[in-house]
């Protein structure tokens, strides 16, 4: 058995919320061991990434660990697909932003009191002022490229890089959007519009789904530099099982097992649990901790895609880069929401529409025509919609099923609310509005409640415990020495990305542990 004792904060999970509290707390000369589950992937594996996703039109991210990341899913009665989760979230140095959008944008002061504001949702214990000053420092950490929009809610410092121009197809949008008489607004990027903290500025490859030169931002950056403090003891290929409790309410110790089947013990003055939304929930589960409200792993939440493309006579030379630069939060706040979430709009364009002729059993020079008539005249429109929480989606524990460790694994099940499939027959109407404004024909609406791959809730924040998993400091209700960062602890989702926000509580998080 490894015996790994003396530390002044444990870690589990090296994405982006553990990294930036290793960060912090190692920077002022905290001792900080992160306990990561999967390995450390050198840069040179995003070429890879790369070639499954775009060339092999794989799963996004193709090295999972069966009997590690084994789940069961129970999502299919309400979204009517399996619900795979081993491409929508990453267990590796960095987390899930080793292969994320990069979209980045601040929650709005009512995503933290839609209850109160609209009597749906539920209220979060803090507001946006409280939260703002930690996105400004989210902002500078991981590096955003930002320009002021007429929507933006107050901010206190100016994004630390400027924002990307309109894509050539995208700026199409704007006559639309006049002649409809709605706002739109230049998209955030966690991605260099120049040069920064070491990392290079955009060179506008186009396939951002792994950025080949850490343009954009991605959390293994921030682990790098802490482990250069000399601060920072990192395990990987280990997971953690148990986290034990003694007799006055403290955390006495963790024990992980590495992939290799070695046992380790971890002791820490504190411990922060960051393992995302639902690995998060089944480790407080498995260590029977954290549930005296019977909230733990209920409320999952995700941001439900609606998309819809047509085809246009104009030419929008797509693809030059390969993120959105425009979108629409015209439909975000209105008195609509007493009645559904809220939704956001981005645009796009698409690059290539060979694989749609393939799809159809198209070859050869009918495969060629159909390309050349099709490519460039394709864009559309996607919604981004808030789901609200809800009692019945939630992670639980399979008993019938166990992973490599013998542990059952985590059983989920997106559930969706009236509220919710309201919100989403709004999206297509919203979406069907534009194309239709835009001039486009041969209109495809996806029906389904496509997935945005960001998971929300499960350990949800609330002043009083009998509500909630955990307190607004983040530290688990009950435990003097427990915390959590990352999504897990989100009240309500908005339909903004939900990385900033972590990134935000993070930062808020390493404040309150110094
Ligand atoms: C395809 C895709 C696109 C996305 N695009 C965007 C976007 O444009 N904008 C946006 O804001 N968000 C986006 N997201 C979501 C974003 O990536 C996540 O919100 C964010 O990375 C979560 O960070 P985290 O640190 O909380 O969790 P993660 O990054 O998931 O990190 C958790 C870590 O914990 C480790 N872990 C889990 N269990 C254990 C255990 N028991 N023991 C030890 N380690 C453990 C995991 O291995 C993992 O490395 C996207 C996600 C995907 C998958
Ligand atoms: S366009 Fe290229 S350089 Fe820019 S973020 Fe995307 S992959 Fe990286």
């Amino acid at each position: 058995m490894l015996e790994k004792r003396g530390y002044d904060l444990c870690i589990i999970g090296s994405g982006v919320a553990g990294a930036l509290v290793a960060s912090e707390a190692a920077r002022e000369g905290k001792k900080v061991i992160v306990v990561e589950a999967g390995k450390k992937f050198s840069r040179s594996k995003r070429f890879e990434q790369i070639q499954h996703n775009q060339i092999l039109g794989k799963d996004l991210w193709p090295w999972a660990v069966e009997g590690r990341d084994a789940y069961h899913d129970l999502s299919r009665q309400d979204l009517g697909y399996k619900y795979t989760l081993n491409d929508s979230r990453i267990k590796g140095v960095g987390g899930s932003t080793l292969h994320w959008g990069g979209m980045v944008n601040r929650f709005w002061p009512s995503d933290f009191n839609s209850a109160e504001r609209w009597g749906l949702g539920e209220d979060w214990p803090i507001d946006y002022d409280t939260l703002e000053p930690y996105y400004c420092r989210a902002e500078t950490e991981m590096g955003v490229s930002g320009t002021p929009n007429s929507t933006d809610p107050r901010r206190s410092q100016p994004h630390p890089m400027a924002g990307f121009p309109p894509r050539y197809g995208e700026a199409a949008w704007i006559p639309v959007a006049e002649s409809l008489g709605i706002s739109l607004d230049l998209t955030n990027h966690a991605r260099n519009s120049e040069p920064y903290r070491g990392r290079p500025q955009c060179a506008a490859f186009a396939v951002c789904s792994a950025c080949p030169i850490g343009a954009r931002y991605s959390a293994d950056f921030h682990i790098e530099s802490t482990l250069a403090t000399g601060n920072l003891d990192l395990l990987t290929d280990t997971v953690a099982r148990r986290i034990d409790v003694d007799d006055r309410n403290q955390v006495r110790q963790v024990r992980a097992t590495t992939l290799a089947g070695e046992e380790v013990v971890i002791e820490a003055s504190s411990y922060v649990v960051a393992a995302h939304a639902i690995e998060s929930a089944r480790l407080l589960l498995l260590s029977d901790i954290g549930n005296q409200s019977d909230q733990l792993g209920r409320n999952l939440m995700e941001h439900w895609y609606a998309a819809a493309g047509g085809m246009v006579d104009d030419k929008v030379f797509p693809g030059r880069i390969g993120f959105t630069t425009l979108e629409s939060r015209h439909w975000y706040e209105s008195q609509e929401r007493q009645d559904r979430g809220a939704i956001k709009i981005e645009f796009m364009d698409y690059r290539d529409p060979l694989a749609g002729g393939v799809s159809a059993g198209l070859s050869g020079s009918q495969l060629a025509e159909f390309d050349c008539e099709q490519f460039g005249h394709w864009v559309g429109a996607s919604a981004e919609i808030e789901q609200l929480p809800n009692a019945d989606s939630r992670v639980t524990l399979d008993e019938n099923d166990t992973d490599m460790f013998g542990d059952p694994v985590p059983k989920i099940r997106f559930a969706l609310s009236d509220v919710d499939r309201r919100t989403h027959d709004r999206a297509h109407e919203v979406l069907q509005l534009l194309l239709d404004a835009r001039g486009c024909r041969d209109v495809k609406v996806t029906m389904n409640f496509a997935r945005a791959h960001h998971h929300m809730g499960t350990c949800r924040m609330s002043q009083d415990p009998d509500s909630g998993v955990v307190d607004p400091d983040c530290k688990v209700h009950g435990i003097d020495n427990l915390y959590l960062a990352g999504s897990s602890v989100f009240p309500t989702g908005g339909a903004h990305q939900p990385t900033l926000t972590i990134a935000a509580l993070a930062l808020r998080l390493a404040d309150h542990l110094r």
